[in-house]
């Protein structure tokens, strides 16, 4: 039996970016590890309690959430998806 057809969905691409609060992170990498997107990374300077804090690169983010959930941190890691045309806030 023949079915409706319908025109093909577009496919949109998730976009996101993450706020790290420097002071909350303990610099173990793990978010480093995990992200997809190889976005994040240690920086070379410590937080007021020595930790190496993580950094979000910038760009390349997709807000899948992976980042927050391996983060042993409550708090460290706050991920935010943009709606399409939406732009990150400067940092
Ligand atoms: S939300 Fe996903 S893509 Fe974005 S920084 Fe976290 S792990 Fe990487
Ligand atoms: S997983 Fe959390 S504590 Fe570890 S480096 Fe990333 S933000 Fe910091």
């Amino acid at each position: 039996m023949a079915t409706e057809a319908t025109a093909p969905k577009r496919k949109v691409r998730r976009r996101g970016y993450v706020v790290i609060r420097e002071d909350e992170c303990k610099g173990c990498g793990l978010c480093v590890a995990a992200c997809p997107q190889e976005v994040l990374e240690l920086q070379s300077k410590l937080n007021r309690y020595g930790y190496h804090p993580c950094r979000y690169k910038g760009a390349g983010c997709i807000a899948c959430g992976i980042c927050f959930y391996s983060c042993p941190e409550p708090g460290a890691i706050t991920v935010f998806e943009l709606e399409e045309g939406e732009e990150p806030p400067q940092s």
